[in-house]
C-alpha cells in the first residue's frame, strides 16, 4: 500500500503544478491524502429542483431550472455587476455576479436551459441569487443525481477553478490510489456500530450513489472525526492537575455556617443549592477541582463564588478571585467585602491601579495568611504576588482568560495547585462544551433569582428613532439610567468611532438636562474607569459607550438599553450585552436599533432576541449560523478545532458516542499500546505544543 501522504497532488492526473500549488495555497491542500479528505459541504439532487414561485421565508441553497430572459452589465468599472434576469416559467429572479463579468457574459446564452444552484438572498420584495453554479442542462455534471459542491475559495473561483474541477481530480484521484486508503478506526469499533469501511466512505462521499449510502458514508467520516478530537482531548485531560491529587476541604466550618445562617442576604435558588453541593463533592474529593460554572446573566453567579470561597478559608487556607476588568473587580471587591467582612474576613483588592502601601501591606498579609480573600484583575497570578496557601482560584468571565493563565494560577501553591472555579456568562452548546471543555467539569445555573422581570426586547429601526428617544426620556424622568452602546469593529475603526461621537453628540443635545458620558476601548484605563464609575454612582444618567461594557457591570438602577447597528452584532454579543440591564426590581427594555434595510437572515436573528431571553436557545442559534470558530471561547482548551466534516451543533449524537468510545479505549488502553494506528495519527494530528503541555 502506498502511503497517501506521501503522494503530491501535482502527480493526479489534471492537476499538474501550477494549479496543485494554487490548492496548496487557497485550501491547504498539498497531497492525495488531502485531497480525499476534501469533502464537499453539500450536494445537489437533481430530483429536487425548486420552483421560483415557490420561495419564502429563509431559503436553504436550492436547484432551479430555466433559461435567461436578459443579461446587463449594471454600474462601472471595479462597482461593475452583472445581472442575469433568469426565469423557470413560474417566476424571475436576478442572478447577479461582482467577478469575471466579460467570461461569464460571454459564457452564458440566453434561450437555452440551465440548471442553477445557489442561495436565493430577498432584498425589497425582490428575490436574487449572487454568484450560483450554473451548468447547462446537458452537461455530465446535471446529470448526475447527486452531485458534491466542494468548498471554494474566491480566489480559486477567480481562477476558472469550479466544484467540477475537485470532484473530477478526486475521482482521478480515487482510480488511482483508492486501493490504498488506509481504514483509521479500530476494528472493534467498526464492528460494534456497524460503521462503513474508509475505502468505501471516502469513495462514496466524493461519488454518492445513493442517499442512504451517502448519509452512513458521512456518518462513518463524521464520527472518524469526532473521535481523535476526543481521544486527543482526553489525553489532555488525563494530563490536568484535576486527575491529581489536590487539596481536600472536608469542613463546613464557621465562616461559611455563619454566612449560611446569618448573613445570605435572600434565599438561594435550587439551581444555586444544587451547584454548591457539586462544588462542595468536588473539593472534599482529595482531587483538584477545575469546574465551569456557566450560568445566564444575573443568574447569582457571585454569590456561589463567594460560598465556594468561605468554604476553601475555613479549611484554613486563602483565596482569590479574578476578574477581567478593574470595575468588575472593584464590584466583587466591594459585594464580597460588604458580605464577608462582617464574619471576619479579610478581603481586599489588587489591580493596576492599587498604590505602594496598599500593595505592601497585600503582600504581608498574603505571607503571613492573614488575609483570607484577594480580589482583583490580571495583577493577581503576576509572578511577584505570593500567597501563603493558595486554596481556591475563581476565575469570573472566563472568556478573557486562556488556558495560559489557568496555568499560571496552578504555580501560586507549591504544595498542590489550587482548586479552580471558571464562571462564564457566556452560555455554551453542551456538545461544544464537550469538546472545548473536555478537561473541565460543567456546572449550570439554569434558573434565574424570583421575581425577575425577563428584559422586554424590541426591534427598531432607524426612521423609528424619534419614539425611541421619547421612551428613553420617560425612563430618565422616572429615574432610571440608561445605555447606548455602538458597534466597534476593527475594520472600520475610524469610522465606527466617529459614529460613536456623533451619536454622543446626538444624545447631549437631546437629553440636555442629564449628564451624559461615553466610554470606548481607546480611551485609557484610568480615564475609562472614571467614565464608568460616574455612570456606576448615577453622576451620569446615560452612558454612550462601545462593546466595552459586555462583560459584567452591575448598574441595576439602569433600566435601558439600547443597541445601534444590532445587524453588526452577533446573538451571542447581543445577548450578553443585554444582560447589563434587568438587574433591577424594575422592567427593563432593550431596543435594537437597525437600518430597515436587512437581509432575511439577519432580520431572523434579531427576532429571535426579541422573542427569548434563554442564553442556551441563542448560543445554539448563533453556533448553528456562525461554526464555532467564531464563538467567544472556543479556544479556551487551547486545542485547534478544525472539523472538515462534522458539525458541533448538528452532529451532537456523534459527539457524544466519540467521547464516550475515546474514554473506553484509553481507559482500557492508557497509553495506545495497543492502538499504533490511532497513537500515530494523533500525534500527527495534534502534535502537542511544549508550553501547552502542562496544561489542561
Ligand atoms: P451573575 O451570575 O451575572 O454574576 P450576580 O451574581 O451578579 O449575577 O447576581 C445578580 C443579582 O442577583 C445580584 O444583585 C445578586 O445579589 C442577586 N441574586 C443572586 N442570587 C439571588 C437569589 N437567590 N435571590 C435573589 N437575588 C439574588
Ligand atoms: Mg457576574
Amino acid at each position: 500500500m502506498k502511503n497517501l501522504r506521501d503522494i503530491e497532488l501535482k502527480f493526479v492526473k489534471g492537476i499538474g503544478p501550477a494549479r496543485a500549488k494554487l490548492l496548496d495555497e487557497e485550501l491547504g491542500l498539498s497531497t492525495v491524502h488531502d485531497l480525499l479528505r476534501h469533502f464537499p459541504s453539500h450536494y445537489l439532487d437533481r430530483s429536487n429542483v425548486y420552483r421560483i414561485r415557490d420561495f419564502a421565508g429563509e431559503m436553504p441553497a436550492v436547484q432551479l431550472r430555466g433559461q435567461f430572459v436578459t443579461f446587463n452589465v449594471i454600474g462601472e468599472s471595479a462597482k461593475a455587476r452583472l445581472v442575469g434576469l433568469f426565469t423557470d416559467g413560474t417566476s424571475n429572479i436576478e442572478i447577479v455576479w461582482f467577478k469575471r463579468i466579460k467570461q461569464l457574459r460571454d459564457l452564458y446564452k440566453t434561450r437555452v436551459d440551465y440548471i442553477v444552484f445557489g442561495k436565493p438572498q430577498e432584498f425589497n420584495g425582490r428575490w436574487s441569487l449572487v454568484h450560483p453554479e450554473v451548468d447547462p442542462v446537458n452537461s455530465s455534471q446535471a446529470q448526475a443525481e447527486f452531485r458534491g459542491v466542494y468548498p471554494l475559495t474566491e480566489k480559486l473561483r477567480n481562477r476558472g477553478v469550479t466544484s467540477r474541477n475537485i470532484f473530477q481530480w478526486a475521482q482521478n484521484a480515487l482510480s488511482a490510489y483508492g486501493d490504498s486508503i488506509p481504514e483509521m478506526l479500530p476494528p472493534e469499533i467498526l464492528a460494534r456500530y456497524h460503521f462503513m469501511g474508509a475505502r468505501e466512505a471516502v469513495t462514496t462521499v466524493h461519488h454518492p450513489t445513493d442517499a442512504e449510502k451517502l448519509r452512513r458514508a458521512r456518518e462513518r467520516l463524521k464520527f472518524e472525526e469526532l473521535f481523535y478530537l476526543q481521544l486527543n482531548i482526553r489525553r489532555y485531560a488525563s494530563n490536568r492537575p484535576g486527575a491529581l491529587p489536590g487539596i481536600s476541604f472536608p469542613r463546613i466550618g464557621r465562616f461559611f455556617n455563619s454566612f449560611y445562617n446569618e448573613a445570605l442576604p435572600f434565599p438561594l435558588t435550587e439551581a444555586q443549592k444544587r451547584v454548591l453541593r457539586e462544588i462542595r463533592a468536588d473539593l472534599g474529593s482529595g482531587r483538584q477541582m477545575n469546574r465551569l460554572l456557566q450560568g445566564d446573566v444575573g443568574s447569582g453567579k457571585t454569590i456561589v463564588a463567594l460560598m465556594t470561597m468561605l468554604i476553601a478559608i475555613d479549611n484554613g487556607t486563602q483565596a482569590c478571585i479574578m476578574a477581567p476588568t478593574e470595575i468588575l473587580a472593584t464590584q466583587h471587591y466591594e459585594s464580597m467585602r460588604s458580605m464577608a467582612a462582617p464574619l471576619g474576613v479579610n478581603v481586599r483588592l489588587l489591580t493596576g491601579s492599587t498604590g505602594r502601601k496598599e500593595r505592601e501591606t497585600i503582600a504581608r498579609e498574603l505571607a503571613d495568611g492573614s488575609l483570607h480573600i484577594l480580589v482583583g484583575t490580571h495583577a493577581v497570578i503576576e509572578d511577584n504576588v505570593s500567597f501563603k496557601n493558595l486554596g481556591l482560584a475563581v476565575i469570573d468571565e472566563q472568556h478573557r482568560f486562556g488556558v495560559v493563565q489557568r496555568a499560571r494560577l496552578w504555580g501560586k501553591n507549591a504544595a498542590a495547585p489550587p482548586h479552580i472555579l471558571v464562571m462564564t456568562a457566556t452560555p455554551i452548546p453542551r456538545t461544544l462544551a464537550m469538546t472545548v471543555y473536555g478537561d473541565l467539569d460543567v456546572s449550570v445555573i439554569d434558573e434565574l433569582p424570583p421575581g425577575r422581570k425577563p428584559v422586554s426586547t424590541l426591534l427598531r429601526y432607524d426612521d423609528q428613532r424619534q419614539s425611541v428617544y421619547r421612551s428613553i426620556g420617560r425612563q430618565l424622568a422616572a429615574g432610571h439610567q440608561v445605555y447606548i452602546v455602538y458597534p466597534l469593529i476593527t475594520e472600520s475603526e475610524k469610522l465606527d468611532l466617529r459614529s460613536l461621537e456623533e451619536g454622543y453628540e446626538l444624545i447631549r443635545g437631546t437629553f440636555p438636562s442629564y449628564r451624559v458620558t461615553y466610554v470606548h476601548g481607546r480611551m485609557k484605563p484610568a480615564e475609562k474607569d472614571h467614565q464608568m464609575k460616574l455612570f456606576a454612582e448615577n453622576k451620569a444618567q446615560i452612558l454612550v459607550s462601545t462593546t466595552v461594557i459586555e462583560v459584567g457591570v452591575n448598574v441595576p438602577n439602569a433600566s435601558t438599553m439600547v443597541i445601534e447597528n444590532a445587524e453588526r452584532f452577533g446573538l451571542s454579543q447581543l445577548h450578553q450585552l443585554r444582560g447589563r440591564v434587568g438587574r433591577g426590581a424594575a422592567q427593563s427594555y432593550c431596543v435594537l436599533m437597525s437600518k430597515r434595510r436587512i437581509g432575511a437572515d439577519t432580520r431572523k436573528r434579531l427576532e429571535l432576541m426579541t422573542r427569548t431571553t434563554d442564553g442556551f436557545e441563542i448560543a445554539e442559534a448563533d453556533l448553528r449560523a456562525r461554526g464555532p470558530g467564531d464563538l467567544e471561547g472556543t479556544m479556551q482548551s487551547g486545542i485547534p478545532i478544525d472539523l472538515r466534516i462534522a458539525n458541533l451543533a448538528t452532529d451532537g449524537q456523534l459527539v457524544q458516542l466519540a467521547r464516550d468510545c475515546a474514554e473506553q479505549l484509553l481507559d482500557a488502553d492508557p497509553a495506545l499500546a495497543a492502538h499504533p494506528v490511532l497513537a500515530a495519527e494523533l500525534r500527527r494530528l495534534y502534535p502537542r505544543p511544549a508550553d501547552l503541555s502542562r496544561i489542561s
